[in-house]
């Protein structure tokens, strides 16, 4: 599983260009066992609005499985391990296969089958919404 840093860090300049002005609508946030372990999974609503957006609204789960250091903290940290899922369509053909490799999400959308034109490197990165909402969610747990 790849931590929040890691996903940032592997994520191309023109994704990270688009991750502007995000509005972020959270359905639900809470601590439960998923997969065998504790986490925090979120889900949420976020839409771009900005010239190089189409400001559709997409669906996003994030779930945090704390730090390897201090896995019942929950908080989102540069070293938190991350899995994470985005309902836009850059999720699912470029993004979907590489990051389940990595054990970092899952097949919900894709047909499972491996990039090979989208991304044939299969770099495990996040697409502009899931950029966007993990930057705000470091910002706001900054200094806790
Ligand atoms: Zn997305």
């Amino acid at each position: 599983m790849l931590t929040l840093q890691q996903l940032l860090a592997l994520t191309p300049r023109e994704v990270r260009q688009r991750a502007k002005n995000p509005t972020l609508s959270v359905k639900r946030d809470k601590e439960e066992r998923k997969y065998g372990k504790e986490a925090r999974s979120v889900f949420l609503n976020c839409r771009l609005y900005h010239a190089e957006s189409t400001g559709t609204n997409y669906n996003l789960i994030i779930r945090n499985y704390g730090m390897s250091n201090s896995p019942k903290k929950f908080l989102f940290k540069p070293s938190s391990q991350l899995w994470v899922h985005c309902s836009c369509p850059y999720f699912t053909y470029h993004l979907e296969v590489a990051l389940t490799l990595k054990k970092s999400s899952s097949i919900y959308d894709s047909n499972g089958n491996l990039p090979r034109i989208t991304n044939p490197r299969l770099r495990p990165y996040v697409c502009k919404h899931l950029f966007a909402t993990l930057i705000s969610y470091l910002n706001a747990d900054k200094g806790k």
